[in-house]
């Protein structure tokens, strides 16, 4: 009976150190699990995070893959007289079998999917553009005298651009409050100020033009002409050969003009284009961008 007893007693302790250390492996493996999980959700957390972070820069880089596109393209239709390179060549995605097919399972897929393929994008437009750049390259070292002869300056000295008023488009008329094109660039300035010719060329007329006053026009050739009105002095003659920079009038308010202005036009083939794609030798990237801004905005022109 005491013997039995004894067993009972021996059996109930191994029970209980075995349930005991059942339960403290349990509980080893629950809290060991649960701490790994919670550091997977953390880092989970930090790399999403990081995400978000890449996406945004990634968007900065393309807005300024965007800039150079944009002079890229400004560049070409000026000076190879070609078209600038399709936006559908340009923003052509990677085509056939859907390369982000491994990645749409995750919990996350949108962000990282999306990161993905602007990266995957960004480094095509690089690789592009770098393409595009060495073509400009080779026709540059080419096309010397034709280079001369391209509108690549402000007609007045404008480093601050403070001068810049309106640009080229749909503007209120400054006399009848109605909408109309403008076909140039207004620069304000004092009269008196030196006008200088965009481009090396041939000035083909010194003479008051209806509406533009005192007008100088130069023929540049390969079908370009640069026309500068509201003058107050001619500083060059018809037949006169002049060069990038060189002073062909003064400045002032003559014609239908509401205050001293340069009126700056480029006549491209017999069209009136947009000067602002024409200064190029004149403005960095950051102050072409800031010249676009400020003759887009304002809505008043000087005509
Ligand atoms: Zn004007």
């Amino acid at each position: 009976m005491s013997e039995n007893k004894h067993k009972l007693t021996v059996r109930r302790v191994l029970w209980t150190v075995m349930l005991m250390a059942l339960a403290a492996a349990v509980t080893y493996l629950l809290f060991g699990t649960s701490r790994k999980i919670r550091h997977l959700q953390q880092e989970n957390s930090a790399l999403l995070t990081q995400y978000t972070i890449l996406s945004r820069r990634l968007d900065e880089a393309m807005d300024v893959m965007s800039d150079i596109q944009q002079r890229d393209d400004n560049l070409y239709r000026v000076l190879l007289m070609a078209d600038p390179v399709s936006d559908k060549i340009r923003s052509a995605g990677y085509g056939g079998t859907n390369r982000y097919e491994a990645l749409e399972s995750l919990d996350d897929a949108g962000l990282v999917v999306n990161v993905t393929q602007k990266m995957d994008m960004l480094t095509k437009q690089l690789y592009l553009q770098s393409e595009s750049f060495n073509q400009v390259v080779g026709f540059f070292k080419n096309h010397e005298d034709m280079l001369n002869h391209l509108p690549a300056i402000q007609p007045i000295s404008n480093n601050d651009l403070k001068h810049t008023a309106s640009g080229y488009g749909s503007r209120i008329d400054p006399v009848y409050g109605t909408v109309r094109f403008h076909f140039g660039m207004d620069f304000t300035c004092d009269i008196g100020t030196p006008v200088f010719a965009t481009a090396d060329g041939t000035v083909v007329s010194t003479d008051w033009e209806q509406g533009y006053g005192m007008t100088v026009e130069i023929d540049h050739g390969y079908g370009y002409r640069t026309r500068y009105c509201h003058l107050s002095s001619y500083r060059s003659r018809v037949g006169q050969k002049v060069k990038r920079g060189e002073l062909i009038a003064l400045s002032g308010s003559t014609g239908k003009s509401t205050g001293p202005h340069v009126h700056y036009e480029v006549v491209q083939r017999g069209q009136k284009v947009n000067p602002v794609n024409f200064y190029f030798m004149d403005l960095d990237a950051e102050h072409y961008e800031q010249i676009v801004r400020l003759a887009e905005n304002h809505g008043r022109m000087l005509d």
